[in-house]
């Protein structure tokens, strides 16, 4: 077994570990591999591994990597996106993470329609209130729902948060449980149906399973340093 392919299978060992612990019944979370800053050959590697769902942060260098790429990865968008990247973007990704501001949305709505196009989408939401942070505050998504609601071209899946950077994975446990009430709270009102919560990161993702996490985003954990 190649130093890549354990990393993974401990990942994922882990990952099922705490999804037990959780006493959840639900299915496994998933595993998103940030492959970000990563060469096309690692990646190869992990895909050959088995590892099928890879996130990336950036047009420009996912759009040079992916056709090196076996057809059968599903590339998750995870960074910020900006207005002008959006018509790159929309072909390659089968889930978008980020969606951080209405005014995103609204430019995705507007040229998947042109593009003939159903994207899937998370919102991302600034939990910790951390001014260096993109996505909604959790007041502002309650403000901007229904207009997200109105977009129709886009499929809203769920909720996507970051913790503030700590070495300490306790210290994510509660924003992760926010983004988990916060997903109920508007499931309830709103009588919608988000089922993905995407959160947890190479230092926090069992923390975040153990809250709720249906896609962790795991990078250096299993790629090692960027
Ligand atoms: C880079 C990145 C990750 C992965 O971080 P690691 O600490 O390397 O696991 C996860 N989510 C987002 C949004 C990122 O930008």
């Amino acid at each position: 077994m190649s130093l890549l392919e354990e990393k993974l299978e401990f990942i994922l060992s882990r990952i099922a570990a705490a999804h037990q612990r959780a006493g959840r019944t639900d299915n496994l979370p998933r595993l998103v591999a940030v492959s970000k800053k990563q060469p096309a050959e690692l990646i190869r590697e992990a895909w050959d591994a088995g590892q099928t769902i890879f996130g990336e942060s950036r047009v420009q260098e996912a759009q040079a990597k992916i056709p090196q790429l076996p057809s059968g990865i599903e590339w998750h968008f995870i960074g910020h996106l900006q207005s002008n990247k959006v018509r790159k973007a929309l072909p390659l990704f089968s889930l978008f993470h980020s969606v951080d501001s209405l005014d995103l949305a609204r430019d995705i709505d507007r040229i998947a329609a042109e593009l003939g196009l159903f994207p899937k989408v998370l919102l991302e939401i600034n939990v910790s209130g951390e001014s260096t942070k993109f996505g909604f505050r959790p007041e502002q998504l309650e403000r901007d729902l229904e207009d997200l609601l109105g977009l129709n071209r886009l499929e809203i899946l769920g909720l996507m948060t970051m913790a503030p950077f700590s070495e300490d994975p306790e210290t994510a446990r509660p924003v992760f449980a926010s983004l988990h009430k916060l997903r109920e709270k508007i499931q309830d009102n709103h009588r919608l149906n988000l089922p993905e919560l995407s959160m947890g990161m190479s230092g926090d993702f069992e923390v975040a399973i153990e809250e709720g996490a249906t896609l962790v985003r795991v990078g250096t954990a299993i790629f090692g340093e960027r």
